[in-house]
């Protein structure tokens, strides 16, 4: 009774060592739900892979990762003084070597090297994102302090996801800053969405500096022909026009099948499914459109043979009603329903990996 994930584990480590042997100096991201496959199972890979150093997401991630890889970690969110009146544990001193601070705003640094003299440390630049960083003026100031008393491992810039080629000029603008702030003789760049092309371009041009890509999504999720993903039917009920069933005591419009099949909120199964119609525009026009949206009925991510089905009702917290309509050959309990997901908000039941 679960939603599984079924990997083709010789065809995706397959996939893992071709990708990593086209961008040489490329760093796994490990953050979140893993991509869907949990960060530990991550750290493991990258440790096969023979990556020097990872990117985690958070503190709280680190020791997870830091038992079943060898290298060093990056820490994507910035570092941060405890709040006032949180004690926050220090990294113990064997993993705090192992450890690279993101450093985004100008008084942290001082903090931080308060805490942890001589810190290892990366100095994130503000980009369009504006997510995090620090200004054209802030890291020249800054530039300094950590080549002195930190331990400076290069410098940050994380890009929007840009169309096609997009971001070439505005990592141009960037590294013009960090190059403005003393960064030569391969100083280290740590980039994101960059296309391989992006990437070569401005690997030729700032051929002194050594550039790294941090890659999640195009790494563990690229090749998702080897990711398959299942849901067991549960139950499955005939019902007549008029017929009443869910929460919200809905009639039945016509005759069909309920479907009951393992996956829910818990999951974190949404309401509309993640690919195809899920732009905003394409949703708004489903509105405009009334139909089945009207009357609450939506297209769930659950495909029978290949038809995509509609839910019944909202997903429930660990089971979706399904309707099939009549006649379409209903599935037994214990068939499995492909299932359309979002790797990066899904948790899985089980996850089989050979
Ligand atoms: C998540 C993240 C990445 C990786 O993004 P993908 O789209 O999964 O490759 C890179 N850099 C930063 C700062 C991130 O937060």
């Amino acid at each position: 009774m679960t939603l599984k994930l079924t990997v083709d584990g010789d065809r995706w480590r397959a996939h893992l060592r071709s990708v990593v042997d086209e961008i040489p100096g490329l760093v796994p991201v490990a953050k979140g739900n893993g991509y869907g496959l949990g960060i530990a199972r991550l750290a493991r890979r990258a440790d096969w892979l023979g990556s020097d150093v990872v990117a985690v997401g958070t503190y709280a991630e680190v020791p997870e990762i830091a038992s079943r890889y060898r290298g060093d970690m990056i820490v994507l969110t910035p570092w941060r003084p405890p709040a006032v009146g949180r004690s926050e544990p220090d990294l113990p001193t064997d993993l705090a070597d192992r450890v690279i601070h993101t450093v985004s705003r100008p008084s942290d640094l001082g903090e931080l090297l308060a805490r942890q003299p001589g810190a290892r440390v990366v100095l994130e630049r503000m980009t369009s994102m504006r997510r995090h960083g620090l200004s054209a003026e802030e890291l020249w100031a800054l530039a300094g302090l950590a080549r002195n008393r930190a331990r400076l491992e290069g410098f940050s810039i994380h890009l929007p996801m840009g169309e096609h080629g997009a971001n070439l000029a505005e990592a141009r603008r960037l590294m013009t800053d960090i190059i403005g702030a003393g960064a030569a003789d391969g100083a280290t760049v740590w980039v994101s969405h960059l296309t391989p092309t992006e990437l070569a371009t401005l690997r030729s041009e700032y051929a002194d500096l050594t550039i790294r890509p941090r890659i999640g999504t195009a790494l563990w999720l690229g090749d998702r022909g080897a990711l398959r993903v299942t849901s067991t039917v549960q139950d499955v009920h005939a019902i007549d026009r008029g017929d009443t069933y869910g929460y919200r005591g809905r009639h039945a419009l016509r005759p069909g099948h309920l479907v009951v099949a393992s996956g829910g909120t818990a999951h974190g199964l949404g309401l509309s499914a993640p690919t195809g119609e899920s732009s905003l525009r394409a949703r708004a026009s489903a509105a405009a459109r009334g139909g089945l949206d009207a009357v609450g009925v939506v297209r769930s991510p659950y495909l029978l043979d290949g038809m995509q089905l509609f839910f019944a009702e909202p997903p429930h917290m660990q089971a979706s009603m399904l309707l099939l309509p009549h006649g379409a050959t209903a599935p037994e309990v214990g068939d499995e329903l492909e299932v359309r997901v979002r790797y990066t908000t899904t948790t899985f039941d089980e996850i089989a990996l050979d």
